[in-house]
């Protein structure tokens, strides 16, 4: 197991030392899609950027059980309880069951994960599927003081919580201060206090997804679900929590709450956070309504995209920011990362050609070592890619002949190229790229570059000059290597 591996803290602000609380097994909760509509870009990147962390703690050796849940109940529009409830209001918009509109969300955030090659969680629990236990974690924060009922509707006491603990511990942020951020309560409001809020609400007679529970009839408000269900797959206390960066302030902050007002737990070892993605410097959100779907991103059938870019390509242009990092779409962004991903993939295909001389003039225990550093750092990923650009170079420059690689190097090199780029940064060979135009075009190419060896063989060199200026003016850039050829498309 690897000891020197540092993730950053949210909840202590800085780097700690990854030491799981029983290892070999790490647990990781990963708050899932609210499933009232289509994942888009900015939530499909917080997913792979987890995927790429469960990937890598795998790799390491860790048995992990990694929970992401659906959150298919309770979620209303406002972060604090207000408005209308967003299945009921999608159910009737598009007038089906409330469960057949988490039905259909759930299929399309299984079918977009998949196409981005992220590996499934190991339990994938539902909030409707854990009532009870969120009811039996509301009776017990209901039994030590820290919450109230009203009118069949219970509420945390912030006030009352925030005497024995830190409530805004997560975003260092004291009571004053998150007051300050909320409005003033009017005399509509059942809540005491600005900051509390619902663990259950009482259902209405149109509401559609209701429970029976010691308070009446009703549902779940939207942070029980994760602090129920981090617990009874995880344990009380558990290695790692995730999220989008927009959960830390309330959802996150809530869930801590709760689990210390139910028993008195810290909940969560390391709080991770994502940024976000964010267009032309804003943040993608549904409400925004500037959020690429998956699909409009691989057509290209956007007003703001110039083309299609196929899954890999965007998974890859993902990776080469950091997960603390914002990262801003743009055309030119994803057509160098196009670039970059095609380079990647030529040289693992040139590397399983490769042959081994009698000596190395490489060295590869220091690209593995750079590796291992950079996801060590924190889960660099664009470090751990530019030392994967060095194996680029020491594979094309074994090729070409300007340096050597004996067997042992070699065997070494297509390890650690088979563990980063395909297991942990979780890369694959594009498909779509090669099938269909792409694979004919492909293809052509490669015969008429044969035809020119040929040519070339019996000395008709006009002939061969003559397909390589043409083929150069049409935009595909060759090389001549010691077995033949390699040629690239110009972007
Ligand atoms: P939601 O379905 O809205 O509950 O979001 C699911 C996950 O995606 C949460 O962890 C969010 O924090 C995250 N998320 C939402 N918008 C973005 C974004 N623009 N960039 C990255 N992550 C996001
Ligand atoms: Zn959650």
């Amino acid at each position: 197991m690897d000891k020197n591996l540092y993730v950053y803290n949210t909840l202590s602000r800085k780097k700690e030392i990854f030491e799981p609380i029983n290892p070999p097994f790490v647990g990781i909760y990963v708050c899932g899609p609210t499933v009232y509509s289509d994942v888009h870009l900015g939530n499909s990147r917080t997913f792979i950027s987890f995927d790429i962390i469960y990937r890598y703690l795998l790799h390491l050796g860790y048995k992990v059980r990694y929970v992401r849940n659906i959150t298919d109940a309770g979620h209303l529009e406002g972060d604090r309880d207000e408005g209308e409830d967003k299945f009921a209001k999608k159910a009737k918009l598009e007038q089906l069951e409330p469960m057949e509109i988490v039905q259909k969300y759930t299929i399309g955030f299984h079918d977009v994960m998949a196409i981005f090659n992220t590996l499934s969680p190991s339990i994938e629990p539902t909030a409707t599927g854990h009532i009870s236990e969120q009811i039996e974690m509301i009776k017990e924060i209901l039994a030590n003081g820290y919450a109230y009922e009203i009118n069949g509707t219970v509420y945390f006491d912030v006030e009352k919580y925030s005497k024995d603990f830190p409530y805004g511990q997560l975003t260092n942020r004291k009571l004053e201060d998150l007051l300050e951020g909320t409005r003033e309560l009017d005399g509509q409001d059942e809540k005491k206090g600005r900051l509390d809020f619902a663990l259950w609400i009482q259902s209405k007679p149109e509401t559609l997804m209701k429970w029976p529970s010691p308070w009446g009839w009703g549902f779940p408000g939207w942070h029980i679900e994760c602090s129920a269900m981090g617990k009874k797959y995880l344990g009380e206390t558990f290695d790692i929590h995730g999220g989008g960066m927009d959960l830390q302030a309330t959802h996150h902050t809530n869930e801590i709450a709760q689990s210390q007002a139910c028993s008195n737990t810290v909940p969560v070892k390391y709080w991770m956070h994502t940024n976000m993605l964010t267009v032309n410097g804003v943040r993608m959100s549904k409400s925004a309504g500037n959020g690429f779907l998956p699909h409009e991103l691989f057509t290209g059938n956007h007003p703001l995209l110039e083309r299609g870019y196929s899954p890999m390509v965007v998974r890859f242009f993902m990776a080469q920011s950091h997960y603390r990092s914002t990262l801003d779409f743009s055309n030119e962004a994803l057509q160098a990362s196009e670039k970059g991903f095609q380079k990647l993939m030529k040289a693992g295909e040139t590397l399983n050609k490769l042959k081994a001389e009698n000596e190395s003039t490489v060295n590869i225990e220091e690209l593995k070592n750079n590796c291992y550093a950079a996801m060590n750092d924190d889960f660099n990923t664009p470090i751990l890619i530019a030392h994967l650009f060095d194996a680029v170079r020491i594979i094309n420059s074994a090729n070409d002949g300007k340096e050597k690689i004996n067997q042992t190097d070699l065997e070494k090199l297509k390890l650690v190229y088979k563990s980063f780029v395909f297991d942990v940064l979780g890369l694959k060979e594009d498909k779509t790229e090669k099938s269909g135009e792409g694979q004919l075009t492909s293809d052509l190419i490669d015969f008429i570059l044969n035809l020119r060896l040929e040519a070339k063989k019996n000395k008709d060199f006009s002939t061969s000059d003559k397909i390589r200026d043409e083929l150069t003016k049409k935009g595909v850039k060759i090389k001549d290597t010691k077995d033949g050829f390699e040629w690239e498309l110009e972007n």
